[in-house]
């Protein structure tokens, strides 16, 4: 059995945002998005998905599961009237971190430092950083074998971008990228970071709000790391904190982990497993075949591989056979 999952991040109206460089989908091209998914597939609910893998239903042809990642407010403003309009439901995947303490987590904090920056400026100014700090309380390659390694372009961002956000986001020791991405942001972002990230993100009260609304909400870790590189016991701490914040959510037997970043090893898929996952959520990108996949690891299409972005969705399901 067939299923197209299709992952959104902000669904937001970028030119009347703080940023409108920052990438995401536009409100009003999600609208018609969603009305081309709902033509040509069969939006599924979640809970169908997870009875499908415990052999308890059949999809239909052509279905289709909503995800979103990240917990963004635009998820509550723009997409769930679109969503409810259109009597669809979407997965939420929501870090911890974001509605429980009210921080900005390291992701976002990069992406607005990206989107308020030149990369070429960014990319020179973390190299001169990069120069500054190694050796003096940190080490880590030089820039020559760091850049062969790591400014290598993708089919979204430059070598440059990818770059500065490999570094920021992986790389460097935590510490160090902690320091460097506060530095950046401070910079660049005129904003504080407490605000920005009340700005950003939903509120509990508004995930209860779209739970009632049918919606569906899963795990998405606390600090939103990437899990798949954290020594066992500062993954397996992680997902805890995001289990008992998420607690009044999610069903503890039967919830669904989106790893951050696509990013998990063996370990991970154990732990996750063993404390009642019934689903995963991963980055690659592919059809899911229920039949064959994972439960753990399902792929997912990116939403600029739809119309009225892109056709690609067509060369992808093909190249599944
Ligand atoms: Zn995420």
């Amino acid at each position: 059995m067939k299923l197209t999952i299709v992952m959104y991040h902000y669904t937001r109206d970028l030119t009347h945002s703080r940023y409108p460089a920052i990438k995401g989908l536009d409100a009003e091209l999600f609208r018609e998005q969603i009305a081309f998914l709902k033509e040509h597939f069969t939006v599924v609910t979640m809970e169908e998905v997870l009875d499908c893998l415990e052999g308890r239903y059949e999809l239909p042809e052509h279905a289709l599961l909503l995800t979103f990642d990240d917990g963004y407010i635009d998820n509550y403003t723009l997409a769930l009237p679109v969503l409810e309009e259109n009597r669809l439901q979407g997965s939420f995947f929501i870090p911890g971190k974001t509605f429980a303490e009210h921080k900005l987590l390291d992701v976002n904090k990069l992406h607005y430092t990206l989107a308020a920056a030149e990369p070429e400026i960014l990319y020179r100014e973390l190299l001169a950083k990069l120069d500054y700090y190694r050796g003096r309380e940190f080490d880590f390659p030089s820039n020559e074998e760091l850049i062969a390694q790591y400014a290598v372009p993708n089919r979204f961002d430059t070598g440059e971008t990818i770059f500065v956000k490999r570094m920021l986001q992986t790389v460097l020791p935590e510490r160090l990228r902690k320091r460097i991405s506060s530095e950046l942001f401070a910079e660049y972002v005129n904003v504080s970071e407490e605000q920005l990230a009340y700005e950003l993100y939903m509120s509990e009260e508004q995930i209860r709000l779209m739970k009632r609304h049918g919606m569906f909400i899963g795990v998405h870790g606390y600090d939103h790391y990437w899990l798949g590189n954290l020594p066992d016991d500062q993954m397996r701490e992680d997902i805890q904190r995001a289990l008992t914040v998420m607690d009044e959510f999610i069903d503890r037997k039967r919830w669904v982990m989106n790893y951050p970043y696509g990013s998990y090893n063996d370990g991970v898929l154990k732990y996750v497993g063993s404390e009642g996952a019934a689903a995963g959520l991963i980055t690659k990108v592919a059809v899911a075949d229920l039949d064959t996949c994972a439960p753990l690891e399902l792929p997912r299409l990116d939403c600029n591989d739809f119309p009225p972005k892109s056709e690609n969705y067509k060369n992808i399901s093909r190249s599944e056979g």
